[in-house]
């Protein structure tokens, strides 16, 4: 209970006018700041209901989840921020500390580092202590403060130098094909032509002079499904599968993550054909001039130096495919040709792309006569992961009535139709305001010609 007469009569007024969002504001950092962290969450919670979007109350709110120990709820918090990139430098020092409290001391390494090389002001010394204390053999071998001069493009560590370092990637055989992935018509066959063609059928490239390779980065709104795409193209090729997070690849000393990167493309050098997928990949390839920390940059420089290889022939057979939710961030130098050099937008899925989304996720299920198209009709705005959940959400509850009954009752239109009710599709509304924001004027090359119409239309 507080007792602090201020906040009393600051939690009064503002009892009388709840619309007032300043006022609000005002109340919830003062119980943050004074410590009744219980009141502040509930404050910064009505708060967000004024006004959804603030980051400085979704901060609030993750600041009061992670005084309290609930790391989860701090993540989910400003989870909408995260997945935007280009975040306040402050929010990722405070994903930094949820993710420690969540034992991910990878992701928090990096959400810490990335933070920090944007804006040293919000380092926090107690914070990079414990990220750099726990059981870690290695020693930093390089001296912590960075050189004050731009990396020539040669400071990276050759490619063709061989490796014993151990990759944590992992390489799997993917069990879907471009089957398994709804509608994006255009999408497949632009990696069909760009990534399978030239390996499924090598002789018509070669009498066109052509090589295959150079990657290609799918960008679009979180949950569209860019890695089940990417995993599809694998399994479509009969290529091994490597998927690469930032946490494989990113560590806290200077140099380890350039060997971590050089490791990673090595393990898919031995598994040819291979695809290579990168995701969240504006954190891996951001633009150098964003970055303050000339350790970024030099892991920026070995990402170029590995996608060219160092002859001809070093990347035959691995095709990197890489995914954003940003892709205003990654640095130019990434598309030029024979590295990203190909864009591919991978769109929210419309009615008749949500119903045969719908049809794939409910095809292995025990089904009565489903209308998907009046189920596609009430998702609008829902991209693939949220139709995954609104399956899930309606298998989760027939699974229990089948319990109930004794035996399995198959699932119907209007269990989905109900599970869709229960549900709100993510972020795709915002994605595209931030799309808009960052490329309406900005699209001199045409980079940007498959996401126009999306951006210029109401959502
Ligand atoms: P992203 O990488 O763009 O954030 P994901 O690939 O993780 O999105 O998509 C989340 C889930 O949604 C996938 O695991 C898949 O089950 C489902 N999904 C998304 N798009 C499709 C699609 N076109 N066809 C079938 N399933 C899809």
């Amino acid at each position: 209970m507080v007792d602090d007469p201020g906040l009393k009569a600051l939690a009064e007024a503002a009892r009388l006018s709840p619309d007032n969002l300043p006022l609000r504001r005002h109340l919830a950092e003062q119980l943050l700041g004074k410590g009744y962290l219980a009141d502040a969450e509930a404050e910064f919670r009505a708060a967000l209901v004024l006004a959804p979007k603030d980051p400085d109350i979704m901060a609030g709110l993750a600041e009061a989840f992670v005084r309290q120990s609930s790391y989860g709820e701090a993540l989910s918090a400003l989870e909408p921020l995260l997945s935007e990139g280009g975040y306040p430098p402050r929010i990722g020092v405070l994903a930094a500390r949820a993710l420690l409290g969540e034992g991910d001391l990878h992701k928090a390494a990096f959400r810490y580092h990335e933070a920090v090389s944007r804006d040293p002001s919000v380092a926090d010394p107690e914070l990079a202590a414990r990220l750099a204390a726990p059981p870690v053999e290695r020693v930093p071998e390089t001296p912590a403060a960075a050189p004050a001069e731009e990396p020539e493009e040669a400071a990276y560590l050759a490619p063709s130098a061989v490796t014993h370092e151990q990759s944590t990637a992992e390489v799997e055989r993917s069990k879907f094909s471009f089957a398994d992935v709804a509608g994006m018509e255009d999408v497949k066959e632009a990696l069909r032509v760009k990534l399978l063609l030239p390996i499924q059928q090598p002789e018509l490239f070669a009498a066109f002079g052509k090589r295959a390779g150079g990657g290609v980065l799918l960008y679009g709104p979180p949950g569209a499904g860019k890695t089940h795409l990417a995993r599809a193209a694998a399994g479509e090729l009969g290529a091994a599968f490597v998927t690469v997070g930032l946490a494989d690849i990113l560590d806290m000393y200077v140099g380890s993550s350039e060997r971590n990167l050089r490791a990673t493309f090595d393990l898919a050098r031995r598994h040819r054909p291979c695809v290579l997928f990168f995701d969240e990949v504006d954190a891996l390839a951001g633009r150098r001039s964003d970055m303050r920390q000339t350790a970024n940059r030099q892991l920026v420089n070995q990402f170029l130096a590995e996608l060219d290889g160092v002859d001809q022939s070093a990347n035959e057979g691995v095709l990197v495919l890489a995914a954003t939710n940003a892709p205003w961030y990654i640095d130019v130098a990434f598309r030029r040709p024979g590295r990203f050099d190909q864009l591919v937008f991978v769109p929210p899925p419309d009615a008749e792309a949500r119903a045969a989304i719908l049809r794939i996720l409910c095809r292995d299920k025990p089904l009565a006569e489903v209308d998907f198209a009046a189920v596609a009709k009430v998702t609008e705005q829902f991209v693939g992961a949220d139709l995954k959940g609104v399956v899930d959400r309606a298998v989760e509850a027939k699974l229990q009535e089948s319990i109930r009954a004794g035996r399995p009752i198959p699932l119907s239109t209007r269990d989905l139709l109900t599970a869709a009710k229960a549900a709100r599709p993510t972020s795709v509304r915002e994605w595209m305001a931030t799309a808009r924001n960052y490329v309406m004027h900005a699209n001199e090359s045409g980079a940007w010609d498959e996401l126009m119409p999306y951006i210029q239309r109401k959502w």
